[in-house]
């Protein structure tokens, strides 16, 4: 299907992107990757009659790591952490990984990812697991805004129509800390979305003990989901199986699943189990692999 007819602007800077939104408000949409606007407008969920596409904001493709947080620009598509492993937020590559096919991940944005609040969006799992946060912008004000309170509902979030997801930051670990990470997804077929999606980062002292750690969860709730309770069970604590199964099993109580074509209630919260578990174990051994090199 063809969508509904449009107007296209292509502005280069923050102003005339702000004159645009203030001339014809709601009506008009910020065009990013396209990767879930423009099939959204092809089936006619989504008829705006003006896109504003941004990828003429230059400063938007740039990551910077500035006062303790990693700064990510809202034109950082999925591909830019594909091929990038940052040892102090490795979850970031091992999510990337596992968004969709290689075309999708070439445009689509993660900026544009949290602003479409799809609940099982992989980046909605592993940047709630990393504390982030986003800035917005609109014409008069600049504010910053916890992802834990960024989404409201099933595709919708705190933005308003004349806001901009300019940036998102991620709290950086201690420059010596070890930091684990995986994500994990289970997917009816490669490049699908999550039938159930979890993101694990921990970050461990040298003697075992959690100093934070981060569990997000996909496609198990009406948003992206933080295991809070899970969270706060490791934290200050050694990573012993017992703990890892008592975490996983928090962290299955919290998610809030539905019955669905793609599995059941039951199912999807035992993967949440599992793929915590799983998580945990692995980072638990990362720790031990490095501890023996470090000897
Ligand atoms: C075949 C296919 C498979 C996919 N599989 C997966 C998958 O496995 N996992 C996954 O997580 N995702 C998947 N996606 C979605 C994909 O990741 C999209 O790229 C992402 O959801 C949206 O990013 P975008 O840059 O393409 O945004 P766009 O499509 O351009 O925009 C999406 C929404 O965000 C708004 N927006 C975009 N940028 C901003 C901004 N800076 N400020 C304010 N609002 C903004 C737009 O107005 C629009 O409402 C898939 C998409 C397709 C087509």
């Amino acid at each position: 299907m063809f969508p509904n007819p449009f107007q296209y602007y292509a502005p280069q800077s923050l102003d005339e992107i702000f004159q645009i939104l203030d001339k014809y408000g709601d009506e008009a949409k910020i065009l990013a990757g396209g990767q879930s606007l423009l099939p959204m407008m092809k089936l006619r969920l989504a008829a705006p009659s003006v896109l504003i596409d941004v990828n003429g904001i230059s400063q938007w493709a740039n990551v910077n790591a500035q006062d303790q947080s990693l700064q990510i620009g809202a034109l950082m598509r999925h591909r830019d952490w594909e091929h990038a492993l940052d040892s102090r937020v490795p979850l970031l590559h091992s999510t990337a990984v596992h968004i969709a096919d290689p075309l999708v991940r070439n445009r689509g944005t993660m900026a544009g990812s949290l602003a479409h609040a799809d609940p099982a969006a992989d980046w909605g799992a592993a940047l709630l697991a990393l504390k982030a946060s986003v800035a917005i912008q609109s014409a008069h004000r600049l504010r910053e805004v916890p992802l834990r309170e960024f989404f409201v509902d099933t595709f919708t979030t705190v933005l308003e129509p004349q806001e901009l997801l300019t940036e998102i930051r991620i709290p950086l670990p201690q420059n010596d800390a070890f930091v684990g990470a995986r994500y994990f997804k289970l997917e009816r077929k490669v490049g699908d979305f999550a039938v159930v999606g979890v993101a694990v980062t921990v970050v461990l002292n040298p003697e075992g003990v959690v100093t934070d750690a981060g569990i997000g969860l996909a496609a198990v709730g009406a948003t992206p989901l933080a295991a809070v309770n899970a969270e706060s069970l490791l934290r200050g604590q050694r990573l012993t199986l017992d703990l890892v199964q008592e975490a996983a099993s928090e962290a299955a109580k919290e998610s809030d699943p539905i019955t669905d074509r793609r599995g059941s209630e039951d199912y999807k919260r035992a993967m949440v189990n599992v793929f915590v578990k799983r998580g945990l174990t692995a980072v638990h051994k990362d720790w031990q692999l490095q501890m023996d090199i470090s000897a």
